[in-house]
């Protein structure tokens, strides 16, 4: 079924090379996080770093020998014999660069497959592919704006029953759960008010009522560094690769990973009849990007941490909203089932809409954009910018005000991102003389 030649290698496939007094010190290690951040969390996963920048990238895969994957652009493959070929046909049922990236991801994941797609969005209709006319989907009711509309603008054009569900209450989710009910859509934490859902909690549920149901996890703002939703009972891990898995703000995909293989074949499919397919050369960065992805999200974290207390501490901030706070309302399930937090915050300022727009028009470093999840720091004002779309009415419920601010921390200088945000909080709240 596999479009490659070369076996995915099972887990701990280094770990097991290790000589065995290496592979004991690996077993008595709780994970490389350093940082006093990481306190309380669940301790990083097993080998990740290493898996990360080795499995799917063996150099005796190719005749060259290269240790870094080549960028293959051959759209297509020399068979041997008519249908007798070397694992590659055509590039949109499986590429070779593709193929290394997939196979990481799969491991970063703790799953048994991956799927690359050209973007976040075209893995979520990937997946809503799998159903058909008259199935539902409970979906989050705080989900990534492009999310909501493909399902309720879309999906719902096309006979899928749409019901947006706070699946933060168990009992809605229950009460929601209909014999028609073929997916559930988490996203854990939510854009841009932070919601953490309990993805055990709600997998147990949903697959104790009907083992059938697939849930399914945006795993986009965690990362496969801080959540792993499969091991917590989902049943596809999905990103918008877009933001921290690349990390470098210069590639759009999406990745769809999964254990189950009947998951896989009926995806793979999918991937191959629907079309979606990343390009080589971006399957080449992303591939690239993986490599640090470790230190990348332990720096997100360190930083966006500082920057949380800061602005907790600071009397010209009304609140903050980071999973990583003790403040936060579900901090205890984010230690459980996170081993980190990423750079993302949102608050309030104090004031009104003025104040927000004076607060991000004096920012000097951050960068006023759309997007997260790369090395550089970016602010955002969600009810104008990435949530406009949000009726008015809707957005109050939500939560996000004129006053919300979101923060996508970057790697920079600890001390050169809250003197940003100290200087442009001045000019919004000028000191009284
Ligand atoms: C950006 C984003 C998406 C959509 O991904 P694209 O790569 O932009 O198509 C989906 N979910 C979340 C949480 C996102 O932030």
């Amino acid at each position: 079924m596999t479009s490659a030649h070369f076996p995915v290698r099972p887990r701990r496939y280094f770990h097991s090379r290790l000589p065995k007094e290496a592979q004991r010190s690996m077993e008595n290690h709780v994970g490389s996080h350093e940082s006093e951040a990481f306190a309380g969390f669940s301790a990083a996963f097993k080998s990740f770093a290493t898996e990360a920048i080795h499995v799917g990238q063996e150099p005796e895969q190719w005749t060259s020998m290269a240790v870094v994957p080549p960028i293959s652009l051959s759209t297509t493959f020399k068979q041997h014999a008519p249908g007798k070929h070397a694992g590659f046909e055509y590039s949109r049922s499986g590429n070779p660069t593709r193929n290394c990236l997939e196979k990481a991801v799969a491991a970063l994941d703790g799953a048994k497959y991956c799927l690359a797609v050209a973007s976040g969005l075209a893995a979520t209709v990937t997946i809503t592919h799998m159903l058909k006319a008259g199935d539902g989907i409970i979906c989050m009711d705080d989900v990534y704006g492009g999310t909501n509309r493909y399902f309720q603008r879309i999906a719902a054009e096309f006979g899928l029953q749409i019901t947006l569900v706070d699946c933060t209450k168990l009992d809605l989710l229950t009460a929601a759960l209909k014999p028609n009910t073929k997916m559930v859509w988490l996203e854990t934490p939510t854009n841009p008010t932070m919601k953490v859902v309990d993805i055990r909690a709600c997998s147990d549920l949903v697959h104790h009522h009907n083992k059938d149901i697939v849930v399914v996890v945006d795993n986009t703002f965690m990362s496969a560094y801080f959540q792993r939703p499969l091991a917590l009972g989902a049943d596809i891990c999905m990103y918008s690769a877009t933001k921290y898995m690349n990390g470098h703000s210069d590639v759009v995909m999406g990745l769809l990973s999964m254990s189950r293989e009947d998951l896989y074949d009926r995806l793979k499919f999918l991937q191959n009849a629907l079309g979606g397919v990343p390009s080589p050369f971006d399957c080449f960065l992303l591939n690239r990007g993986l490599k640090t992805l470790h230190l990348r999200m332990e720096r997100h974290f360190k930083n966006a941490m500082a920057a949380a207390r800061f602005l907790e501490a600071d009397s010209r901030v009304e609140r903050v909203i980071y999973p990583g706070l003790p403040s936060h309302p579900q901090y205890e399930v984010v230690k459980r089932q996170c081993t980190g937090c990423p750079g993302m915050i949102t608050f309030y300022i104090k004031g009104d809409l003025k104040h927000a727009e004076t607060f991000l028009s004096g920012l000097k470093m951050f960068a006023v954009a759309e997007s997260l999840g790369g090395y550089e720091s970016l602010a955002e004002h969600p009810a104008i910018m990435t949530h406009a779309s949000v009726p008015e009415k809707e957005r109050t419920i939500l939560g996000i005000s004129d006053t919300l601010i979101r923060l996508s921390v970057g790697l920079e200088d600890e001390a050169d991102i809250i003197e940003d945000l100290d200087q442009a909080l001045n000019a919004a709240h000028p000191k009284k003389k």
